[in-house]
């Protein structure tokens, strides 16, 4: 995708973000109220406080195929377990107790914060083009701090590694 084809995609999955977001806000939950014991030493206070979750049948996924870009219909059909936008993600209701997949998309949430939505979007969708969903730079961040935190290595700030590895794309 061109830059010039993502600026005119992007108000379009902009706004389905918003309005998808706002759709579920009343039932969503902080991601602290899950209680889970593992997240805490790695996510932040205050991320898990800021950060809200919403459970799921299906994970909610911008119909891009509607406006054309049908490159991306297998990532629209692929029902994912979760799925993140902005400080929100999503989770399906049978997979809500696990933790590690809290994990990941809070690894998102925090890609999300901090590249900003435009940049996040672009880096995406461009890794989904290129590489397919599970070998896109973002996904495959999130996988190896997943990786890492199902592992037996000590915990370690989350935010502080993404953050730094995140710099390659400034
Ligand atoms: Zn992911």
């Amino acid at each position: 995708m061109t830059p010039e084809d993502f600026q005119k995609v992007f108000p379009f999955v902009r706004d389905w973000i918003s309005k998808t977001l706002a759709a579920h806000a009343p039932k969503a939950k902080s991601a602290a109220s899950f209680n889970f014991q593992k997240l805490p030493l790695y996510h932040s206070n205050e991320l898990l406080a800021r950060a809200k979750v919403v459970v799921v049948d299906k994970c909610p996924v911008p119909p891009v195929s509607t406006i054309g870009l049908t490159q991306f219909a297998d990532f629209e059909n692929m029902n994912a377990r979760g799925i993140a936008y902005l400080d929100t993600y999503f989770v399906l209701w049978h997979e809500a107790e696990q933790e590690s997949l809290h994990f990941h998309e809070l690894v998102h949430v925090i890609q999300w914060q901090l590249l900003g939505a435009e940049r996040f979007l672009a880096l995406y969708a461009d890794g989904l083009e290129k590489h397919g969903y599970r070998n896109g730079p973002l996904e495959v961040m999130a996988y190896n701090h997943e990786a890492r935190f199902n592992s037996t290595e000590p915990p370690y700030s989350v935010e502080a590694a993404v953050r730094q590895q995140l710099q390659q794309f400034s």
